[in-house]
């Protein structure tokens, strides 16, 4: 599917360009504001077995410093490379900046098949990216803090945090060098589905605008909304998982290996459990089994969700799609020609910079209880209940009456760090959309993208110009 002139970095370049026209920020700015900052380009053997060794090629790219630490994921996959990390850095750089997460944007990746390796070859390829990483000062909580990505996920983190701590015994706030880490590891409750559930707030928003669904055709509110997901790594299962308990009906899965498509719904936790037992998502149940799995995306539905890899929907297949609503859960999933088309026939594209930004918004909350080395709601708890208690009392007494029972625990309960997590990013999702899709309706603008651009580009325009450029 990929087109050889397609480069994605020159895509979001353009894309900030585009945007750009919008604002009154100066061109030199807006040059500096897109160029990726730090790229750092690393090979390193590492022995696969005795006498037998393999020169891995990764990366390391720092977008813009304009706040630091600078901030993204890292990337297994046969398709990293520079352009690549290139374009993943600077949406960080424009993720962060919508949604008010104080990082630069950046990424890392090496270019492997993890399927190819066990997990002992796994944590020793992790713990040599992590150890170029430091040779050149590339990781640390106030310099370079990565996170999972397409192919990582908590315990790549953890063998990263160790590597760190190994290097820097002495640094206290240490662990804030990675996020994303297992619960034991001092990683935060709900930052494993947190982009899932950043996905799901995001459409949640998207479909309950009235006006917004009329013109589409569609009525308000996610119950019924039909649903196909491409991809079923931890952000398309945790999206298609919270948007099913809402209501909303998933019709379609798409994998590497096929798809399954049931008009009627998929239980998104039952094919889990299927895949799991069995190796894959194919043969579920009543679902009818797709050998293409690009054909998915050609299917009727209401709301399309690409949430694999960058460079999915494109000028091939943009004219076949009949999904009203896109959201794009992954990174750069829409190629700009695509794009062109989708947006003349009337498709609603949510974007990838504000869709899946809740992850990055949940490393930020495990970043900030790493450097303050407490959990959240660990001190406040108990005297928020103790102070609801006395409350519910004082209303039980004075209208002599009992509340009841799951009421009365609903109002004492105070929140524990999973709430104040879960709440937190809620209301990050639910300003950033109220913010883009104000720019987008007061300029008149055809799509969300542009507006949210616009956003960002201000912001990170305003950290540039306060700061003074360094003479
Ligand atoms: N890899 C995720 C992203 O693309 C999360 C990055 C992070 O948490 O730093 O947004």
């Amino acid at each position: 599917m990929a087109q050889t002139s397609y480069s994605f970095f020159k895509e979001v370049c353009d894309f900030v360009d585009y945007a750009s026209k919008y604002t009154d920020q100066p061109k030199g700015l807006i040059d500096q504001i897109k160029q990726c900052n730090s790229i750092y380009r690393m090979n390193f053997p590492v022995r696969i077995k005795a006498g037998k060794f393999e020169v891995f090629e990764a990366y390391r790219v720092q977008h813009s410093h304009h706040k630091t630490p600078v901030k993204g994921g890292i990337r297994y996959s046969l398709s990293v490379n520079e352009d690549e990390v290139k374009a993943l850095a600077a949406l960080m750089t424009f993720k962060c900046a919508l949604v008010n997460v104080p990082f630069g944007g950046a990424k890392g990746g090496i270019k492997i098949d993890p399927k190819k390796y066990d997990i002992g070859l796994l944590e020793r390829i992790t713990r040599r990216y992590t150890s170029e990483l430091i040779r050149k000062n590339f990781i640390g909580p106030a310099i370079d803090v990565p996170a999972p990505d397409y192919g990582t996920g908590a315990r790549e983190m953890a063998w990263i945090a160790d590597t760190y701590m190994a290097f820097n015994p002495q640094e206290v706030n240490g662990l804030g060098c990675v996020t994303g880490k297992p619960l034991s590891q001092s990683g935060i409750r709900g930052r494993t589905e947190a982009t899932g559930r950043g996905v799901y707030f995001g459409i949640r928003e998207a479909v309950n605008i009235f006006e917004d669904m009329v013109k589409l055709d569609l009525n308000p509110g996610l119950p019924g909304k039909r649903i196909i997901v491409q991809g079923l790594g931890n952000v398309g299962y945790y999206s298609a998982k919270f948007l099913q308990e809402d209501g909303a009906i998933i019709i379609g899965i798409a994998e590497y290996d096929g798809g399954v498509y049931d008009p009627k719904g998929i239980d998104v936790e039952e094919l889990q459990k299927h895949r799991q037992e069995t190796g894959s998502i194919l043969n579920f149940k009543d679902a009818k089994n797709i050998s293409d799995p690009a054909e998915l995306l050609e299917y009727e539905c209401d709301i399309l969700i690409p949430a694999a890899l960058e460079n999915q929907i494109t000028i091939q297949n943009a004219k076949n799609i009949k999904a009203k609503i896109i959201a794009e859960a992954a990174n750069g999933p829409t190629s700009a020609k695509a794009e062109k088309v989708l947006l003349d026939k009337g498709v609603f594209i949510i974007p990838d910079l504000y869709l899946n930004s809740g992850g990055v918004v949940v490393s930020y909350f495990e970043w900030l209880k790493n450097i303050s080395h407490v959990s959240f709601g660990k001190i406040t708890k108990r005297y928020n209940e103790l102070n609801n208690q006395r409350l519910v009392e004082a209303m039980e007494s004075t209208s002599d009456t009992n509340l009841e029972r799951k009421l009365r625990a609903q109002l004492i309960k105070g929140a524990g760090e999973y709430e104040l997590v879960n709440s937190g990013l809620e209301d990050i999702m639910i300003k950033a959309y109220e913010e883009i899709n104000s720019v987008m309706k007061s300029k008149e603008l055809k799509d969300l993208r542009t507006s949210a651009f616009i956003n960002s580009i201000n912001k990170i325009c305003v950290s540039y110009l306060e700061m003074g450029i360094f003479p």
